[in-house]
């Protein structure tokens, strides 16, 4: 699992959440994974967009996907 922004190798330690209510119904969520350099970056991305739900750490994100 590799970082999402552009041209990074980092490994993935976060999973950001979002929606973009134009394209998707409320309960959809897209995920962009992100690694600590990348994390904020990205965040600003989304959030700016007002797409942004959540940002969860990988490792909770899987937790809670398995369950
Ligand atoms: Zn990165």
């Amino acid at each position: 699992m590799v970082c999402s922004a552009k041209g990074c190798r980092q490994p993935a330690v976060w999973v950001l959440a979002w929606n973009n209510p134009k394209l998707h119904t409320p309960d959809r969520r897209k995920t962009w994974l992100a690694c600590d350099e990348h994390r904020e970056y990205l965040s600003r991305f989304l959030g700016l967009r007002e797409f942004l739900k959540e940002v969860v750490p990988l490792d909770e994100w899987r937790a809670r996907n398995d369950a």
